[in-house]
């Protein structure tokens, strides 16, 4: 069992630099929580003060209801794993992954147990007589989680563990470090500043901007239900357009109006904007959910839009087409077998259903 508690936690740094504002999270037992957010936004530093690395410079930790701030790193239960694996060269990735037991003067049958189950876990039994320096990256990296799960934590906190990995190894990793986690239905905290990486891990995301959580929801909330402009243009890829628009009313139609263009805001929508009206906002639509007017049986006025082609990228399953609406670049992704060229003026529709507003002010999203 391990639960945590994270309770109004700041992290002042000694030149006065306020990294973490008030931290609130409840991690249940068995969790897989990501941290994620652009660099410097506090990732680290919060999953260093939970690792004990990093002193609290106010609130409460909590582990399994038993107040942490003040334990010793080695005396939590917890094992990180960093984004540089450096193991110790002359020794075999046996005694690499045995070293901290030793010093814990864990008795030699145990570590061997131990030593044993991780390697068989991660699939390097192969490799246990090996020294470093004759694996690959990707081996390495297992044998560094390999050294954490030795010891058995209750919790494990991973910062940027892929980092250090080419593109297809890190995508490799990935799957097996999903594969780890439901094995050993422990808790684990997980740093990473690349999205795929948090949506395809997390049970639960916390999305992070200067310190401050913007939003801890699940992939599938962050993507369909953003809380603000941040998250929505940070969760997603390519990310979600944003075009300023004012809100009228025409008899019981309300619209998005810029430039000529005139969108439909849907029903349930409009009843969620009615104190917009007349007030210029933001909205958002992402690549996926605007479609080629030519192909698009749903396609009429009020969610078309004049667009001019600037680039087109063939992806071999899917195309992405950079084009300028009304001055604003404008990211739509397509079906392979679409081929248009720079210059090409086309009209584009916007999935009116799966438009998101938000205020322009306060970037909070409005529906
Ligand atoms: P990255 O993805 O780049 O690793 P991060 O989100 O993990 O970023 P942190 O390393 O937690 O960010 O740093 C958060 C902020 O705190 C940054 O602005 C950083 O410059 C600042 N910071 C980190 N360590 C210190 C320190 N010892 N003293 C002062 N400021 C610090």
């Amino acid at each position: 069992m391990a639960s945590l508690s994270l309770k109004n936690i700041y992290k002042i740094y000694p030149n006065g630099f306020n990294a973490v504002k008030d931290f609130n999270l409840e991690i249940e037992d068995k969790e897989f929580i990501i941290f994620v957010g652009p660099s410097g936004c506090g990732k680290s530093t919060t999953l260093r003060m939970i690792a004990g690395l990093e002193e609290i410079s106010k609130g409460e930790l909590y582990i399994d209801g038993k107040l942490m701030n003040d334990v010793e790193p080695k005396d939590r239960d917890i094992a990180m794993v960093f984004q540089s694996y450096a193991l110790y060269p002359h020794m075999s990735i046996y005694d690499n992954m045995a070293f901290g037991l030793k010093l814990r003067k864990t008795p030699k049958d145990e570590i061997d147990r131990r030593v044993k189950e991780a390697a068989r876990i991660l699939d390097i039994e192969h490799l246990l007589d090996r020294k470093p320096k004759l694996l690959s990256g990707g081996q390495r990296q297992r044998v560094a989680m390999g050294r954490a799960i030795v010891r058995e934590p209750k919790v494990f906190l991973m910062d940027e563990p892929l980092s250090n990995l080419d593109a297809k190894l890190r995508v490799q990793m990935r799957i097996e470090i999903s594969k780890l986690h439901q094995r050993l239905q422990t808790t684990i905290i997980y740093v990473t500043h690349d999205q795929t990486e948090a949506m395809t891990l997390g049970t639960r995301i916390v999305v992070l901007k200067d310190g401050v959580i913007q939003q801890v929801d699940s992939p599938q909330n962050l993507y369909d239900r953003p809380g603000n402009l941040f998250v929505a243009g940070f969760i997603g890829s390519p990310q979600m357009n944003f075009i300023d628009a004012t809100l009228t009313k025409e008899g019981n139609n309300t619209y998005l109006v810029f430039g000529a263009n005139k969108i439909t805001v849907v029903p349930e929508k409009a009843e969620k904007v009615k104190d917009y009206i007349g007030k210029e906002v933001t909205f958002g639509v992402r690549p996926e959910n605007i479609y080629a007017a030519a192909t698009y049986p749903k396609a009429n006025p009020n969610n078309t839009v004049h667009s001019t082609v600037r680039v087109f990228e063939m992806l071999g399953a899917e195309v992405f087409v950079y084009v300028t609406v009304e001055g604003v670049d404008v990211t739509v992704r397509e079906a392979p077998g679409t081929v248009v060229k720079p210059g090409d003026d086309v009209d584009i529709c916007f999935d009116v259903d799966k438009i998101h507003i938000f205020d322009k002010e306060t970037q909070v999203t409005i529906c």
